[in-house]
């Protein structure tokens, strides 16, 4: 079946290895951005990353001439809390294991964020946090025991950093905490339909037939917007070969080099 990209009103587009590697802006990215702008297509910048907060990811687009404003970025934390606020009791107690992005985003949506050392929460939240601690996985183990909701941000086992180098991921702290309590929490981000739920709806409420998401992951992006119903583009511009991209099973709509080609599928 092929699509009739004519059809596509919004695009979820992953942010690394897409619209930049490292610190380095792909070329034709931010052409795309402002050619999406001028002609209506709407789209959001995902990311499994919790630990920064939609402005800091807009400033650091900056750094590289890419325009974007904080309201065209999708963070897990966004995501997670989002999922929160659709289920729990406005004001409810939530216990953050995770860092200033998704702390940030707490609060932001009104919730009280539960300190180490105080009484128990109604929600947990965990993300990333390079600041994990034998304390933190206990509070939120004995949280959970005593009937906290569980929720993540994304399971990512490993983070890539700048020098092609790689650190333990969200996925980590997950599993320990999974691990104390024996409950599985809610995920969030990629490759799970969450944040591609809440990118529909903050794209308007567009159907997922309506929207496809552009990244450079076969196991993420492609699997997971294939998974939430959503059409899929592969950039070559990232982690996945083309030996790779030709044998990905089942296929996704379309491969390209890069989000400049992707233009040229959106506007022949
Ligand atoms: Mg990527």
């Amino acid at each position: 079946m092929t699509t009739d990209w004519s059809t596509v009103k919004g695009v979820l587009i992953d942010l690394d290895g897409v619209v930049y590697t490292g610190r380095i802006p792909i070329p034709g990215a931010a052409g795309f951005l402002a050619e999406a702008r001028q002609r209506e297509l709407k789209f959001l910048l995902v990311t499994n990353n919790s630990t920064t907060s939609p402005e800091l990811v807009a400033e650091r687009l900056h750094g590289m001439q890419i325009e974007v404003s904080p309201h065209e970025i999708l963070t897990s934390a966004q995501a997670a809390v989002g999922y929160v606020k659709l289920h729990a009791e406005p004001g409810a107690r939530v216990r953050v294991v995770g860092e200033a992005g998704l702390r940030q985003e707490v609060e932001h949506e009104g919730f009280v964020v539960v300190e180490d050392g105080e009484a128990h929460a109604d929600w947990v939240i965990a993300g990333l946090d390079r600041a994990f601690t034998y304390e933190k996985l206990a509070n939120a183990t004995r949280d959970i025991m005593r009937g906290a909701h569980f929720v993540a941000t994304n399971a990512d086992a490993l983070l890539p950093v700048e020098g092609g180098e790689v650190v333990p991921g969200a996925g980590t702290m997950i599993a320990a905490i999974q691990t104390a309590t024996a409950v599985q929490p809610v995920i969030l981000g990629k490759p799970e339909p969450g944040l591609f739920e809440h990118g529909l709806r903050r794209l308007g409420g567009l159907a997922a037939n309506e929207v496809a998401m552009i990244g450079d992951r076969l196991d993420t992006d492609v699997d997971g917007g294939r998974r939430a119903g959503l059409h899929t583009i592969l950039v070559l511009s990232g982690v996945t070969t083309p030996a790779q991209a030709a044998n990905a099973q089942p296929p996704p709509d379309a491969i390209t080099s890069d989000l400049a080609s992707v233009a040229r599928l959106f506007w022949p």
